[in-house]
């Protein structure tokens, strides 16, 4: 009798042989946690590997060779006590090791064996000579036929992981591909002569030929532009039914808070304030993206429109992704309102505070005193209540799921809040409309006025003491500098022990007549830390990534950037942003040990500072899922797809609309409806 696998496409990774809870939480970096996203997880490349002789191997090659085995033997490396098995392949043309790490029992195996086929990576080895690393391979029986030949994939890694083993749990995974449903409307799908979905996923991970593969993603990339408009206007029919409290515009209100804000906005600020102002006085409720680089003033727009929901007796919540953000927001939302409207408060909603403070401002949100509440995660627990919630703004909305955006929303009771979402990550139109086309978009594409450009270098390691002479120039000038650690994908835990090791070595070695600070994830004080060097107590702020977003400290004038090649270029240019707030001349010193390529990419940061252009870039270069964070690898895929052929988008959204508009509930189409949920529900890790 044939069992069935004792998981369905829903199970957690976990439940597939070989998958431990550490290769699960590796697979989440990729968007991956059940049996579905790993077949839906399509390798991004092939390699084709035909048997060649030993003799021509060459080091950082893809090959497979065919030869004797022998000297095999399993041994413990003496410092890191790793257990590894070696061998040594012959054919007629010479001879290369093989190494195997983690496979313990692989040595009895080998030694039954007598010819043996392998294909991978070829490297020199420390000793001289060639060495093949955790190659595959598979013993050659009798008949001489060879199976791993042929096309081998390649898929998205990290740290960890490796293609075979994905491989391998991804065939077990397949014995499901019958359970998937079909999402795509059946004649949608033969319209555009698509593969049916469970031929496609088992085609893209074992396709006899390449052109089958193709077949696979081009189905792929119709369903996941498809399943994502669906899901757009799926959401968009769902909140147009929807009542909002009209914001009606008034004159007074805004003079009023131009005058207490001590600058000009800047024409680009203006706009996007009309555009907001324009949505609130509808009744259905705004729904709008506001999105601008670093140091644009995104903040003084989300101001200007609380001012004009307390106008109207309504009130503002504002959702960051991190304390340190939501304590700033409150700073910023205090000087730009409370002086012009003296009966206008905001008050402050995190985790950690004390527990008669937050009584305090739980009270003063249910009873409507509190105009505008700021705030982290905490603001969607239920205990907060809101009297007149009349705008829901999010900061960093990336960092957030779908869920969560909603359950900040039905904090207004049965009317709907306004939304507005704020992103600093510059995405291209295109990018956004495929990406978030449920919103309208407003674009902050101007600085305010006096920032100098930050200039920007590339450095490398001979340069390194000329870069710590900056700082120390600038420190004596009066000046603060940031140094950021680099990135440490494995764990947090790493990052923060580097971060520590860091700060140790500057503090001695490199700077000890200087007042140094360290911020990480994981300092219960970052707060603290962070008012201190706000408040010029220490003059170079040691951190791992985490002040990425947001942090506002005018008089620093350097941001010096280790291992600068692990960024994305978005992401470095949100690092610049950090600098450059001040009419002092700033710097943005990228420190790199590598090799010349990814120094070129760097190269980019110096030769502009328009966010767009280098999200574009970074786009190109790196693919989507970096400028994306933490998004599921469906809708980057799909990113990518609808990037390179505009004409999908149209023809995909098209289709959506036809069968939304004939089945609005899509009651009749319950696998495309799942397939909707899923994507709407998706929740971010930060
Ligand atoms: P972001 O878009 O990155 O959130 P912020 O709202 O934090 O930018 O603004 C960055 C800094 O620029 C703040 O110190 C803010 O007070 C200041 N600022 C904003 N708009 C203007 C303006 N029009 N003129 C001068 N300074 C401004
Ligand atoms: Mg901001």
């Amino acid at each position: 009798m044939l069992t069935r696998p004792r998981f369905n496409l829903d199970s957690p990774v976990t439940a597939l042989n070989g998958v431990r809870d550490s290769d699960a939480r590796r697979l989440a970096k990729l968007g991956i946690r059940t049996v579905r996203d790993l077949l839906l997880a399509r390798p991004h490349e092939w390699d084709h590997f035909e048997p060649s002789p030993i003799a021509w191997l060459r080091a950082g090659q893809q090959a497979m060779v065919v030869g004797v085995v022998g000297n095999v033997q399993a041994r413990q490396t003496s410092r890191q006590r790793l257990k590894l098995t070696e061998a040594t392949l012959t054919d007629k043309s010479g001879a290369v090791s093989l190494v195997w790490f983690h496979q313990p029992y692989l040595a009895a195996t080998l030694k039954r064996v007598h010819r043996l086929a392998v294909a991978g990576e070829v490297r020199s080895s420390r000793y001289g000579g060639l060495q093949m690393f955790n190659p595959r391979f598979e013993e050659v029986g009798a008949d001489g036929a060879i199976r791993i030949g042929g096309l081998t994939p390649r898929y998205h890694l990290v740290e960890g992981l490796s293609s075979a083993r994905v491989q391998q749990w991804v065939a077990e995974a397949l014995a499901l591909v019958d359970d998937f449903e079909e999402t795509l409307p059946e004649d949608v799908r033969l319209r555009h002569g698509l593969l049916p979905i469970a031929e496609a996923v088992k085609l893209s991970h074992a396709p006899p030929a390449l052109p089958d593969f193709r077949k696979a993603v081009q189905r792929f990339e119709f369903a996941d532009v498809f399943e994502l408009q669906a899901a757009f206007l799926w959401l968009r029919r769902r909140q147009s039914g929807e009542a909002a409290t009209p914001i009606p515009y008034r004159q007074e209100v805004i003079d009023r808070f131009k005058g207490g804000l001590g600058f000009e906005l800047t024409n680009a600020q203006r706009r996007a304030t009309w555009e907001i102002f324009q949505d609130l006085e509808k009744e259905i409720p705004m729904n709008r993206l506001l999105n601008g680089d670093v140091g644009s003033g995104k903040t003084a727009v989300a101001a200007a429109a609380a001012a004009m929901a307390h106008a109207a007796g309504l009130q503002t919540v504002v959702m960051a992704p991190t304390e340190i953000l939501a304590r700033q927001h409150l700073h910023k939302f205090r000087a730009y309102l409370e002086t012009s409207f003296p009966d206008l408060t905001v008050e402050l909603l995190v985790s950690g505070q004390p527990a008669a403070e937050r009584r305090r401002v739980l009270t003063a949100a249910a009873s409507g005193h509190c105009a505008v509440l700021v705030g982290t995660h905490a603001l969607i627990e239920e205990a907060v209540q809101l009297a007149r919630l009349g705008l829901a703004v999010v900061d960093e909305q990336h960092r957030f799921g779908t869920r969560q955006r909603e359950l900040l929303r039905a904090k207004a009771g049965d009317a709907r809040p306004h939304f507005l979402a704020m992103t600093a990550t510059p995405i291209p139109r295109s990018l956004a409309l495929v990406l978030y086309g449920d919103l309208a978009l407003s674009v902050i594409a101007e600085l305010p006025p006096g920032r100098r450009p930050v200039t920007t270098e590339v450095v490398t390691p001979p340069e390194r003491d000329r870069a710590y002479a900056l700082v120390r120039r600038e420190v004596q000038s009066g000046r603060q500098a940031f140094v950021i650690c680099p990135l440490v994908e494995e764990s947090e835990k790493l990052e923060v022990k580097a971060a520590t090791a860091e700060f140790e070595r500057l503090q001695k070695v490199v700077f000890p007549d200087l007042r140094l600070a360290l911020v990480h994830g994981r300092l219960k004080e970052k707060d603290e830390v962070m008012a201190a060097f706000r408040n010029h107590d220490a003059d170079v702020l040691v951190a791992t990534p985490v002040i990425e977003v947001g942090v506002d400290v005018p008089n620093a004038t350097v941001m010096l950037i280790e291992g600068a090649e692990r960024f994305g270029l978005a992401q470095l240019h949100q690092f610049r942003g950090r600098v450059g707030r001040s009419d002092h001349q700033s710097y943005c010193l990228l420190l790199t040990d590598s090799e010349e390529q990814t120094v070129h990419r760097l190269d980019l940061m110096s030769q502009t500072n328009d966010g767009f252009r280098l999200a574009e870039a970074d786009l190109r270069m790196r693919g989507a899922g970096e400028l994306l964070g933490t998004r599921q690898h469906g809708d980057v895929d799909a990113a990518m797809a609808a990037l390179q052929q505009p004409a999908l988008i149209d023809a995909a959204r098209a289709e959506a609309e036809m069968v939304l508009a004939e089945d609005p509930e899509l009651a009749r189409h319950p696998a495309l409806r799942a397939a909707v949920e899923r994507r709407l529900e998706q929740t971010s890790v930060s």
